[in-house]
């Protein structure tokens, strides 16, 4: 499942091939490709201009240059288990006619697998497709409004470490009084967001400490040391460009990212630890597997 990492990957894909893009049409080829909340379907944003596109967690989404509508439009988008992006670019027209069903032809010859949207863009003389493929489903495109900066409908989303509205202290104080375990802290989108299983057992192996341990039971400094461990985590997953653990996550380009490489227990059970050579271990928690170092991190400290 997509979390930060991969997300941002495909946000900068996307911001560094559409920005001043003018969208052509967008079609929805799946019931399923717009969420029900949606105020509008997706060809309201034909001519619409491409003007950012931004993230905060594992939401990203597209904000435009619209100067005479009384909304403030935005397109939210949620890649659930398995959505991706790809832009492809459109063979050149010689003229203007006919180039929509032309396109569409393209497209259909390309026989993409599990197309649920697509998009013609123009951007500065070429044109492209912007694919949104979707094999299991549970990804989403909404049109939505934004406020304060905002798609209205992720208001519950929590900032994300690398968010200027991430306040350290304040999320600090909060967890050491709630009766959750550290990695269901770190896996609850209310109070951090971004992060799933895959960066929440990596950060917990870095921080040395056990999954299960009560958030009220570790220190403010362990916990500061917990989110700086989760941060460079998280940064250098982007730098790899993201995990492509289950194959199903690539970027725009369709490539896949290579940070499954530097994984040092999630997936790993049986190898041995990087840190003390002692065999990493699965358990059974919040419902899914978490993966660490029973030595490295002990649920009592010694
Ligand atoms: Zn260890």
């Amino acid at each position: 499942m997509p979390e930060l990492p991969e997300v941002e990957s495909v946000r900068l894909g996307l911001e560094k091939h559409l920005i001043g893009g003018q969208i052509l049409s967008f079609h929805q080829l799946h019931p399923r490709a717009l969420s029900d909340l949606s105020l509008t379907p997706l060809h309201h944003l034909e001519n619409f201009t491409i003007s950012a596109v931004k993230r905060r967690g594992k939401y990203l989404w597209f904000e435009f240059a619209q100067p005479e509508s009384p909304l403030d439009i935005t397109l939210l988008c949620h890649l659930g288990m398995s959505g991706q992006f790809r832009i492809i670019s459109l063979p050149e027209m010689s003229s203007r006619k006919d180039s929509e069903a032309k396109d569409l032809q393209f497209f259909g010859d390309l026989n993409v697998k599990h197309p649920r949207a697509v998009a013609r863009v123009s951007n500065k003389g070429t044109r492209s497709l912007l694919i949104f493929n979707d094999q299991r489903t549970f990804g989403w495109l909404r049109v939505d409004q934004l406020v304060d900066g905002y798609p209205q409908s992720m208001s519950h989303i929590a900032p994300d470490l690398f968010d200027p509205d991430f306040n350290e202290a304040e999320f600090i104080k909060k967890v050491r009084a709630s009766k959750s375990e550290a990695k269901r802290v770190l896996l609850d989108q209310h109070r951090i967001s971004g992060i799933g299983n895959i960066y929440a057992d990596e950060s917990l192996w870095r921080a040395k400490i056990h999954p299960m341990k009560p958030a009220s039971q570790l220190s403010s400094n362990q916990w500061r040391t917990l989110l700086q461990a989760a941060r460079e985590v998280l940064e250098k997953a982007i730098s790899a460009g993201g995990t492509s653990f289950d194959s199903l996550y690539v970027n725009v380009n369709g490539e896949s990212g290579y940070f499954e490489n530097s994984l040092q227990v999630y997936g790993r059970e049986n190898t041995e630890c990087a840190r003390c050579a002692r065999l990493i271990t699965r358990i059974k928690f919040t419902n899914r597997s978490s993966h660490l170092c029973p030595h490295c991190q002990r649920y009592q400290q010694a």
